[in-house]
C-alpha cells in the first residue's frame, strides 16, 4: 500500500479552533499497514510527528514543522455475547455518528456522551466524559502501535489508567501509543444514568419519569446545543480549562472566602470545582482580547471567531489564568493539547 504524503498543508480545516497554521506533511493513514510506514517516514526524515483525529482537543501554537498522521481508519465489529454488545471501533470513526448508531441497533450505553465531537481514537486520551458518564465506564479494551517496541498491542482498561480528563496516554505512554481501535463494552438493555442534575431536572421538566436512552441522548443533544457553540459555525476546543479538583483544607478556606463557590464532592473525599464558575468571577465571560474571546454563554469556552492565531488564543488563555489565580489562588490547567514548534 503506497502512502500519499502531502506537502506543506494548512491546518485550518483540520482544527476546530480554526487556527490557521501550516504543516510540513501530512498523511492520511486509511489502512492499518500505513500507520508503521507513516511512523518511517517521520524517523527517515527526523522529523517531529503529531497524531491528529478531528483535532477538537488540540491548540497549534505555531505552524507545525513535522509529519501529520490523520488517523482515518474506518470499521465496526460487533460482536454479540448475552446481553453484552462487544464492540470494534476503528480510531477514524466519528464518536457522535457511532452514538448515534448504537441507538439504531439497540445497543445501550453511551446516551450521555452525545455530541463529543472527535474520533474514537481519541476518546480514550482524555478519557471523555460528559454529564455524569466517562469513556472507562463503557470501555474494554485499547489497541494500537507501541512506538517504542514497534509491536501491535492490546491494553485492558486497568492499563490505561484512567482517571479524570486523564490516561496512561497522556503521561508514560504519551506520544508512543497510537490507537487504531477500540473495544466498547455495550448492553442490549437499557441502564439510562441521570445523576447529572442538569440532566434529570431536563427531563423532569417534561414531565419523562422514566426516560428511554434514546430520550436521554436527545436530552443531552438538545442542553449541549443551547449552550454550547457549534465549531462549524463558531471555532472553539470546548472546554478549554479543567476543572480543579483541590483538597479539603484549600476547599475550605475558599468557601468562607467564597460562600457561592461552585463545587462538587469527589469519592476520594476532594473537591471539583467548576472551572467556568472561577473564570466567570474574574469576568472574562463574553469579553474578547484582539481576534479571540470567551464565549457569552459558557465561560470555559475560548473562541476565535475571526483569524486568531494559536498564540492569540494562549495569550488569551494565560491572562484569564493570571486572573484566576489572583482572585482565587487555584492554577487552572489547559484541557487541549498544546503544540509549539519548541515543545515537539
Ligand atoms: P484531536 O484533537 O485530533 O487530538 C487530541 C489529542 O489526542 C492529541 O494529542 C492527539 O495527538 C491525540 N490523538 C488523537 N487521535 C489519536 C490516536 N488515534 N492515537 C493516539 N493519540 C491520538 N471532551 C470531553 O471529554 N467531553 C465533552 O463533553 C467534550 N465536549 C466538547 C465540545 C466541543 C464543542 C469541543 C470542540 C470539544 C469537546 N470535547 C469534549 C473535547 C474533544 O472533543 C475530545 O477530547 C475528543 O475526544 C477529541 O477528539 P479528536 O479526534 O478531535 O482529537
Ligand atoms: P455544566 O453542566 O454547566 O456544569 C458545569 C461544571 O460542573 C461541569 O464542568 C461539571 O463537571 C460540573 N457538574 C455539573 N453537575 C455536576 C454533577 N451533578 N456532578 C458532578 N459534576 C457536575 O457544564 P457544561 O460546560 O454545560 O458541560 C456539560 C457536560 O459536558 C459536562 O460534563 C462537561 O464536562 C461536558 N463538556 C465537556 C467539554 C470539554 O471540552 N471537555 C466541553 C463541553 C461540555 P464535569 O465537567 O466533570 O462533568
Amino acid at each position: 500500500m503506497t502512502l500519499a504524503v502531502r506537502e506543506r498543508v494548512s491546518l485550518q480545516s483540520y482544527n476546530t479552533l480554526a487556527i490557521a497554521a501550516q504543516c510540513g506533511y501530512l498523511i492520511e493513514v486509511s489502512e492499518l499497514e500505513q500507520l508503521p510506514q507513516a511512523l518511517d517516514f517521520a524517523r527517515r526524515h527526523q522529523l517531529p510527528r503529531l497524531i491528529l483525529g478531528g483535532g477538537s482537543n488540540i491548540v497549534l501554537a505555531d505552524d507545525f514543522p513535522g509529519v501529520v498522521i490523520h488517523m482515518v481508519l474506518r470499521g465496526i465489529n460487533v460482536d454479540v455475547q448475552g446481553d453484552t454488545v462487544l464492540l470494534d471501533i476503528a480510531a477514524g470513526e466519528n464518536w457522535h455518528d457511532l452514538v448515534c448508531w448504537c441507538l439504531q441497533q439497540g445497543y445501550y450505553g453511551l446516551e450521555n456522551l452525545a455530541l463529543i465531537p472527535g474520533t474514537v481514537g481519541a476518546a480514550p486520551i482524555q478519557n471523555i466524559g460528559a454529564y455524569g458518564v466517562e469513556l472507562q465506564h463503557l470501555l474494554d479494551s485499547v489497541t494500537g502501535w507501541d512506538c517504542e517496541q514497534e509491536s501491535w498491542q492490546t491494553l485492558t482498561n486497568t492499563q490505561c489508567e484512567f482517571g479524570y480528563r486523564d490516561s496512561v496516554f497522556k503521561h508514560a505512554l504519551k506520544d508512543r501509543f497510537i490507537i487504531t481501535s477500540v473495544r466498547l463494552r455495550l448492553s442490549l438493555k437499557a441502564n439510562t444514568r441521570l445523576n447529572y442534575q442538569i440532566l434529570s431536572d431536563y427531563l423532569a421538566e417534561r414531565q419523562i419519569t422514566t426516560p428511554t436512552p434514546e430520550q436521554v441522548a436527545d436530552a443531552v443533544i438538545a442542553i449541549r446545543q443551547s449552550k454550547l457553540p457549534d465549531p462549524a459555525t463558531l471555532p472553539n476546543a470546548g472546554s478549554f480549562f479543567k476543572n480543579p479538583v483541590i483538597s479539603v483544607a484549600a476547599f475550605e478556606r475558599l468557601q468562607q472566602q467564597f460562600p457561592s463557590l461552585v463545587y462538587y464532592p469527589q469519592a476520594d473525599g476532594r473537591f471539583k470545582l467548576a472551572a467556568g464558575w472561577l473564570v466567570e468571577q474574574t469576568g472574562w465571560k463574553g469579553r474578547s482580547l484582539g481576534q479571540v474571546g470567551v464565549h457569552e454563554q459558557q465561560a470555559l469556552v475560548l473562541i476565535n471567531p475571526g483569524q486568531g492565531t494559536g498564540q492569540d488564543i494562549l495569550q488569551l488563555a494565560s491572562a484569564i489564568q493570571q486572573d484566576v489565580y489572583e482572585q482565587f489562588a487555584i492554577e487552572l490547567e489547559i484541557e487541549p493539547r498544546v503544540y509549539s514548534y519548541q515543545q515537539t
